[in-house]
């Protein structure tokens, strides 16, 4: 464990922010694109779970040009704190919401001729054009206006003074996969979206698609501008994208001990008493750290921890706010021969202590998901500390 370790004084349980680390990561993307290709860093979901603040202004100083965010609220929070770069809503909000966008100059996805008209009232009564990006359904079947239909939609809000086309973009749902047929059908989609707006003499502003994995497996497909997200926060989205890039995962997950036992043979440990204590010397630690800071309850006598740089097995079901992990002390034949721990020493749940590491993936892994799903369940409670 860092000697430099800080920690939240309310409770023993704590997000770890690697600021260096992720200056390092948006570094290394950003020389993957080309000098006059624009780089927008999404930070979506608070930054993947990571501080969407604090990230924002790393990422910022570290060659970040634009940001995209999923909610309007999202958007505001980086503007109050001084964020003046281009901020982009990933989808389109609730048209009660065009108020706020004008108010603070965020760019909405766009795919609605309603929602369209409204934004536009809306900024030419304040005086302002509003700039959107539209958003093209190439094969997703999530969000943005069907690739056949973009000419049409175009047609319908042109009249419009209040608004301005900022951008033009569309989504992969399989860029992660290497020479996928489907990612390909979805590029030459949008290609022809993109012509046939050029070529009715529409403004497109800039033209977009490249998240993460495409952004480091298909050049081809960068355009004006790339849209990162995952690996940022130093996390692969697959295993092709490890050979291309070396990036530092940000997030570790800290906490204390703040009991230890050495109970009788036999005695049950957390809800349903699933797991008994098997033979003498054990130590059952207990860490305040939950399923509702995003320890998933699945992992349940299923996961490690590191303590002073050794592995640990966490014992019984995972609770709310705790969960528990035993030490075999001074047992050869133990899971793993351990030394005894004590009151106040540093667990790490995820991340490394000394040369042991737990990644996100090999908690995705166990958990039957993503990384993506286990940095953002760690950031809806847990303080954040930055280092
Ligand atoms: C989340 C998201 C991204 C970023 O994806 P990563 O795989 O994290 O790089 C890019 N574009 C859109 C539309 C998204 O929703």
């Amino acid at each position: 464990m860092a000697r430099e370790t800080k920690w939240p004084e309310d409770r023993w349980a704590w997000v770890e922010i690697d600021l260096e680390a992720l200056r390092h990561n948006t570094q290394s993307l950003r020389r993957m694109i080309a000098r006059d290709v624009q780089m927008m860093c999404v930070v979506k979901a608070d930054a993947y779970g990571h501080g969407a603040v604090q990230c924002a202004k790393t990422m910022r100083r570290a060659g970040a040009n634009q940001f995209a965010v999923a909610t309007v609220t999202e958007g505001v929070e980086l503007r109050e704190a001084g964020i003046r770069e281009p901020i982009l809503i990933l989808s389109q909000p609730p048209v009660e919401t065009v108020q706020r966008i004008v108010e603070y100059d965020l760019m909405p996805a766009l795919y609605d001729q309603d929602f369209a008209l409204a934004l536009g009232e809306c900024a030419a009564a304040a005086g302002k054009v509003a700039r959107y990006h539209l958003a093209i359904d190439t094969g997703m079947t999530r969000i943005g206006v069907n690739w056949r239909d973009v000419l049409e939609m175009r047609r319908g809000i042109h009249f419009h003074r209040g608004i301005e086309c900022a951008g033009t973009f569309t989504h992969f749902a399989t860029a992660d996969v290497p020479r996928d047929w489907d990612f390909q059908m979805q590029a030459r989609r949008f290609n022809e979206a993109v012509n046939a707006l050029k070529d009715a003499g529409y403004h497109t502003g800039l033209v977009h698609c490249a998240n993460t994995p495409a952004t480091i497996l298909h050049p081809e497909v960068h355009e004006d501008m790339c849209r990162v997200g995952i690996g940022l926060y130093g996390l692969h989205p697959a295993v092709e994208t490890r050979r291309e890039v070396h990036l530092k995962p940000v997030m570790s997950v800290r906490g204390r001990i703040t009991r230890v036992e050495r109970p009788e043979v036999g005695t049950g440990v957390s809800y349903g008493l699933t797991y008994r204590v098997p033979k003498p010397n054990i130590q059952i630690c207990t860490v305040p750290i939950g399923y509702a800071d995003g320890l998933s309850r699945t992992l349940s006598g299923n996961m490690d921890v590191l303590v002073n740089g050794e592995r640990c097995r966490q014992v019984g079901r995972i609770c709310m706010d705790q969960f528990m992990f035993e030490v075999s002390v001074n047992n050869v034949r133990a899971y793993r021969p351990t030394r005894a721990v004590e009151y106040g020493d540093v667990v790490t749940v995820l991340g490394s202590d000394g040369d042991e590491f737990i990644s996100a993936d090999d908690m995705a892994a166990k958990r039957d998901t993503i990384n993506y799903e286990v940095v953002c369940d760690f950031g809806l409670r847990l303080e954040k500390v930055y280092v």
